[in-house]
This record gives structure tokens, sequence and C-alpha cells, in this order.
């Protein structure tokens, strides 16, 4: 005999389960970000017959699926192609200041590369195609991560 879900009794139990993880950037999330923070540079690889550059580096095409070997440093500067301010925390709270986020295709990259658009409070501060720079944290504050970039600034 079948029982029905409702003789099953309790649905859920409540609980935990302690766990710790230890993710890795991949090969080539090591390299762009070996280099970010002993260099302060923003290395890219490139795929020659699809003519693309990836920012952050990746360790093959994600067109045609080659392994990427070719290292490219791209510039700091670059145009803004899209931006929104958040005036929520991930939690919902709302922010005391909102925070911009900016998708900034950097000079000698094919891709575009998203991250907090410093000094900006409101949306008029920014237009699309203005140009930014990419500000990193000094070497004595790097600790390979994304966050050693600060973020963008716009410079006109
Ligand atoms: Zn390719």
């Amino acid at each position: 005999m079948i029982q029905s879900p409702k003789n099953l009794g309790p649905r859920t139990w409540p609980g935990e389960i302690p766990l710790t993880s230890l993710y890795t950037a991949g090969t080539g999330g090591q390299i762009f970000f070996h280099a970010l923070k002993a260099q302060g540079k923003l290395i890219a690889t490139r795929c020659r017959p699809c003519e693309q550059v990836y920012l952050p580096a990746r360790s093959f095409c994600e067109r045609c699926f080659a392994e990427l070997t070719e290292q490219v440093e791209v510039k700091r500067t670059g145009r803004l192609v899209s931006y929104t301010l958040s005036y929520v925390d991930h939690d919902g709270a709302r922010l005391r200041r909102p925070i911009a986020l900016g998708l900034v295709h950097l000079e000698g990259a094919t891709t575009l590369l998203l991250h907090y658009l410093l000094g900006v409070n409101h949306l008029t501060e920014v237009k699309i195609g203005c140009r930014v720079e990419t500000v990193i944290k000094p070497k004595a504050k790097r600790i390979g991560s994304i966050l050693d970039i600060e973020g963008f600034r716009v410079v006109s």
C-alpha cells in the first residue's frame, strides 16, 4: 500500500552542515590574478583565429575551444559600455549611498569587465561611451583578488 505524503510526517528537518570550501581560479585565472597581484597588470589571453582577447585571461577559447597560450597585456583605459546603480545591498536593505557598477571595454580586449564605478553617486555623472581608467590598489594591499582592482574612474 502506498502512503500519501501527509502520512509521512515532517518534510524538513532543521540542522546545519558545516562546510568549508576553497575555490580555484583555474589555469587562466591564475595567470590573471598573479599578474594583477605581483605587477598590477591586466593580463588577457588571445585566440588569433577567432580574433578574441579574453580578459580576465582564460585557458580556452569560448568560440573554438582551442587552448589559449598567448598572453596579452591590456591597457588600463577603456570606454564605459553600460552601467547601473544599486540602492540596496545583497539582503535588500537600503544603502546609505548607492553602489555604481560599470561594464567596461578596456583597450586591447574584446570582452568586457564589470567592476565598481568609483565616485559615481548619481546616474547623471556618467554616460555610455565615456572614458574610464582602471584603478588598481597599491602593491602592498593586493592579495590576488578581483578586488585588487578598486574599480573604474571616469576620466572624461
Ligand atoms: Zn577561438
